[in-house]
């Protein structure tokens, strides 16, 4: 069989530059044949294999829209959920802005939010931290803030309201409650978080989605265990994507393209081919000529996972309408003035939060 040549120009993709040499009609033939065996047509491009389908894109074009917080009377900057103004309900995303810790900033910079028990902040910094989040989105300081040991699992657990009381959290990556006057939280510095909420039984639900968590169903899970526990019904259920790495930014690896591919039938549509586009390197490119082969330009396509969608997908697919799902918006590494980003900053980063609960002190009406 005919080799495929190797992408000549690192601005063209695989498929462009393998139509241009071959005639279309062999391709097509090709790739019939190959769809008889359920095969897919893939192109080796700087020494790595893609599957034909991938689409590209710029960074700028998978750019999601910046998210802009409410600044609380305490000073915290956060994100409520546009359209979630419900009497009994509250819910939202920390942003580091805000706060008391100082391990993650300069020194003579404000203090931050970070709400994770790392290990280069004090301790009653993020104590004083996790109290400044429960009073702007809460009205009260001592509103118990309960969350989960998360290990990029789909373990969910559900949570009442002697929880914040343990000892120490339990190990999961999501948590519900239907239980009120205390908020469940997650942590995030990248990662995925996802506020679910069924609006007519008054349950509540928040979950922590890296890309092992989406791979493993985090969200369709959780869903699934609401169902089981509470009689769920999807068409009741609202849910908010909170700020995480943007499709315009995270580069993922091979292993990662695989694990989605067998696992979603749409995992072609949650990555793209994205080119390098550092600015001047695009203006003059002569002055990054180097002496590789063809082929083998520093500026090569990355693959870049759309994680926010498919977390959109795992709603959809749980039996969430489109327009019952929010997307908050921000990407953590776009905006470094208002985002904690793992990636970012090199693994030295503090932690979001996304919270929700159910309003209340009494008996539960
Ligand atoms: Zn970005």
């Amino acid at each position: 069989m005919k080799r495929l040549p190797k992408s000549s120009s690192p601005g063209k993709t695989a498929s462009k530059v393998a139509s241009r040499d071959l005639p279309v009609r062999e391709l097509t033939d090709l790739d019939a044949f190959y769809a008889l065996g359920g095969l897919t047509r893939a192109v080796r491009v700087a020494g790595r294999v893609r599957r034909k389908k991938t689409p590209e894109a710029s960074a700028d074009e998978l750019r999601i829209r910046a998210a802009t917080p409410r600044k609380a009377a305490n000073g915290v900057e956060w994100l409520p959920v546009p359209g979630w103004e419900l009497p009994w309900l509250w819910a939202g995303f920390s942003t580091r802005k805000g706060g008391v810790s100082r391990a993650y900033c300069a020194d003579d910079a404000p203090g931050e939010m970070n709400l994770g028990f790392t290990t280069a902040d004090d301790r009653a910094a993020v104590e004083a931290n996790r109290r400044l989040l429960a009073e702007a989105v809460t009205g009260d300081s001592v509103t118990p803030v309960t969350v989960v040991r998360q290990f990029h699992s789909n373990l969910v657990v559900l949570a009442g309201s002697g929880e914040a009381a343990r000892e120490r959290p339990r190990k999961a990556d999501g948590i519900f409650t239907r239980e009120h006057g205390f908020l469940i939280g997650v942590q995030v510095a990248d990662c995925i978080p996802v506020l679910v909420v069924d609006r007519r039984k008054k349950i509540v639900a928040a979950i922590h989605a890296g890309w092992r968590g989406t791979v493993q169903r985090i969200v369709e899970s959780s869903i699934g265990q609401m169902q089981m526990e509470f009689g769920c019904r999807p068409s009741d259920l609202i849910a908010a994507i909170g700020p995480g790495i943007g499709p315009c930014c995270y580069a993922v690896g091979e292993e990662v393209v695989s694990e989605f591919n067998s696992q979603f039938a749409y995992a072609d549509s949650l990555f793209h081919e994205v080119y390098d586009e550092e600015p001047v390197r695009l203006r003059y490119p002569m002055l990054f000529l180097t002496q590789r082969a063809p082929g083998h330009s520093p500026i090569g396509p990355q693959i870049h996972l759309d994680l926010v969608e498919a977390n959109r997908r795992q709603l959809v697919a749980a039996g969430l309408k489109a327009k019952a799902i929010q997307v908050v918006g921000g990407c953590t590494m776009c905006q470094p003035e208002l985002f904690f980003s793992h990636r970012g900053s090199r693994g030295h980063a503090g932690r979001m939060m996304a919270v929700v609960g159910i309003r209340g002190t009494g008996k539960r009406s």
